[in-house]
């Protein structure tokens, strides 16, 4: 196996545009010898700084280069080794943060249908339920609520009106109140749900909850894990909408998918509480110098080849030419997205949005059909791309063409 651009090649030679993007985590393209230089040149300098003796100049390096890019006064960050950790991490950051204030009572947390906060205990436990993570494991942490997240096609609420309601925010404000307004610790959510489906929310959606946590004393922990580093066209998904989270969960594509790294941005006035009440927190791998490393590098790769506005263009390009090639196919019956990651999703037909039935071996046969015409994505209902941020017009032109052929083929087998 081996990989380059947007690109992996197996064992036996062929090639595959990778629209999974490893696992939403390839951003600056496989195979870069400037990111395996930086990485390889850190490791011979020093392979290992624990962050306790703050003796790692390249973690504050990262440091002061992800401030530079993260919104408002998130000026803090917390380097963790994976996207889980760092939803656990911030998930008890959140209750220390109230503890810490004076309020040992808000220890409830709000999370969402839908969601994928990972595989950690905490992580789990912040999932949705239906994503079977605590299957055989028994109950959840305590103190998690779930409610539902915006989801315009399928929304219980308003998906026949003709616009949006916002019910979905108003939710949210049921279960705080449900809760008591003075027991609830934080919102856990993904700007843009990937793993759960890309769920876009309504443009009031963010800056309505960010208003809603605010009354309520509440904090609000952002999950970019997917989202964050350019994915959706923006470097933050919470950019769209121009709210700043108290915590921001941040993996996956920091590094580009060249080593592991987590991070917990926070707010100056989360930062500045926590300081004064130190928790012993960290893990042995918490911002290694080559996980530091390959993020600067990145970083610096995202922005000296404008990939957020490439993700943006060429995210824009995905989502028409898959809206124009599959608007003949009955059993599609919504494309969307955001930059560089879409979904589409499959029913029985356009007017009743019952979602398409699909067994083991109908999944396999699209998996295949796909890989056939040279291409990899995440193959369920919905089926979702998420190509690397380097991924060419061309090759956009070619997922489009391999994707619509392989569900209208699916469409016809349905149709019998
Ligand atoms: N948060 C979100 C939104 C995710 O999708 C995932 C993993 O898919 C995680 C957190 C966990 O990240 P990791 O797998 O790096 O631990």
């Amino acid at each position: 196996m081996r990989g380059e651009g947007s690109r992996v090649w197996d064992d036996r030679g062929r090639s595959y545009l990778d629209a999974r993007s490893g696992v939403w985590a390839v951003t600056v393209g496989y195979g870069r010898p400037d990111v395996v230089e930086e990485v390889s040149r850190q490791l011979g300098r020093l392979s290992f700084a624990p962050l306790t003796d703050a003796a790692s100049p390249v973690a504050f390096d990262l440091a002061a280069g992800l401030v530079e890019r993260l919104p408002g006064d998130l000026g803090t960050v917390a380097l963790v080794p994976t996207g889980s950790e760092a939803v656990d991490t911030a998930l008890k950051f959140a209750r220390a943060y109230h503890s810490a204030g004076g309020d040992r009572r808000r220890r409830i947390v709000i999370s969402r249908e839908y969601s994928a906060h990972g595989s950690t205990y905490a992580g789990s436990s912040l999932s949705d339920p239906d994503r079977g993570l605590l299957r055989g494991i028994g109950g959840r942490l305590s103190g998690i609520r779930f409610v539902p997240a915006p989801y315009r096609y399928r929304c219980r609420y308003c998906a026949e009106a003709p616009a949006c309601t916002l019910a979905c925010v108003g939710v949210v404000e049921e279960a705080i109140t449900a809760a008591g307004p003075d027991r609830v610790a934080a919102v856990f959510a993904e700007p843009v749900p990937g793993p759960g489906g890309v769920l876009v929310p309504p443009a009031e959606y963010w800056p309505r909850l960010r208003e809603l946590c605010d009354r309520h004393g509440v904090l609000l922990a952002a999950d970019e894990v997917v989202t964050g580093f350019g994915r959706t066209g923006r470097w933050f998904a919470c950019d769209h909408w121009g709210v700043v989270p108290d915590l921001m969960i941040l993996g996956k594509g920091m590094t580009g998918g060249y080593q592991t790294l987590g991070a917990v941005a926070m707010r100056r006035h989360v930062s500045e509480r926590l300081e004064r009440r130190l928790i012993p927190h960290g893990f042995t791998y918490s911002g290694h110098p080559a996980a530091c490393a390959a993020a600067l590098a990145c970083l610096r790769i995202v922005h000296a080849e404008g990939l957020v506005a490439r993700a943006a263009a060429g995210g824009a390009r995905l989502l028409d030419g898959l809206r124009r090639a599959l608007a003949p196919c009955p059993q599609v019956g919504e494309v969307r997205g955001l930059g560089l990651m879409v979904a589409v999703e499959l029913v029985e037909d356009r007017a009743s949005r019952t979602p398409l039935p699909l067994r083991a071996r109908d999944l396999d046969r699209l998996e295949r059909d796909l890989r056939d015409r040279g291409v990899l994505a995440f193959v369920d209902n919905p089926v979702m791309l998420a190509p690397p941020l380097v991924v060419t017009d061309e090759e956009i032109d070619h997922l489009v063409e391999a994707t619509s052929a392989a569900v209208r083929a699916l469409g016809e087998r349905a149709r019998g």
